[in-house]
């Protein structure tokens, strides 16, 4: 008896062509690196623009900032932290407490419940403490893998690439990363970051996102990389003077 072919392969043993290739990534090596190079002059230091005071409060801002901007979710958390900056305090707050706190914030009922269980669960299953892999964050209620990629980067240093609207836009619009979702996406850029630049990618993409390639239109003639990017959208190929950013487009 013939055996049966292989998976995607004809008799012949040559690819059938079934296979999704992955498209060729447009930039050289080379190119990516000058673009995270620049990226890091405009931003040596970025940084998240949650507040925070510590892991705990970090996840519970970030599971807030879903449909929310930083600056909202921000003004709400200020004045929640300070009374209850651990699982233990926010569980003694209660449920109704917290969502007279947060209610200015987008989706609020919803958000402090799921604060509320999260910080039972990190008294349950993890001694208090916020846990440092995502698998394991990722068991809170309200914390997905976006979520845990930002703690696992801002609370414990482990280089990891949250993919929010900023960089899922960045990633196709620049076909750097192209994707349709954001573990695509995530993915795809994970494949051509270069290591030494990997730890802030995060933060100087979501920057780059907000203050010049911006979703509606992006402001090209203010760009860095506009001589590198290739983008069907980009307006010029002159790059901006390439300098520190001011501490207001800094992220901090
Ligand atoms: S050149 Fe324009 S489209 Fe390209 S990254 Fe810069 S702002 Fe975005």
């Amino acid at each position: 008896m013939d055996n049966p072919s292989p998976k995607n392969k004809s008799r012949s043993g040559k690819r059938t062509g079934t296979v999704a290739r992955r498209p060729r990534n447009p930039y050289s090596k080379d190119e990516i690196r000058e673009i995270f190079r620049r990226f890091s002059v405009q931003r040596p230091e970025p940084k998240g623009e949650l507040e925070h005071v510590n892991p705990f409060t970090l996840v519970v801002a970030v599971a807030l900032s879903a449909q929310a901007t930083d600056v909202g979710v921000n003004r709400a958390t200020r004045a929640l932290f300070e009374v209850a900056d651990t699982p233990e305090k926010m569980l003694a707050l209660g449920e109704d407490r917290v969502r007279d706190y947060i209610k200015t914030i987008g989706l609020y009922r919803n958000k402090a419940k799921n604060v509320i269980a999260l910080s039972q669960k990190l008294l349950d299953d993890f001694g208090g403490e916020v846990p440092k892999t995502r698998e394991e964050l990722t068991t809170l209620p309200g914390v997905g893998r976006k979520t845990a990629n930002v703690v696992m980067s801002m609370a414990f240093g482990i280089p990891t690439l949250a993919v929010d609207t900023h960089v899922l836009r960045l990633g196709n619009r620049m076909r750097l990363a192209p994707g349709k979702t954001p573990d695509e996406v995530e993915a795809a850029f994970l494949r051509i970051i270069p290591e030494d630049y990997l730890f802030h990618a995060h933060h100087w993409l979501i920057l780059h996102g907000r203050y010049c390639c911006k979703a509606r239109k992006p402001e090209c003639e203010r760009c860095v990389v506009a001589d590198l990017c290739k983008s069907g959208e980009k307006t010029t190929d002159i790059p901006a003077t390439l300098a520190e950013m001011p501490a207001q487009e800094f992220g901090v």
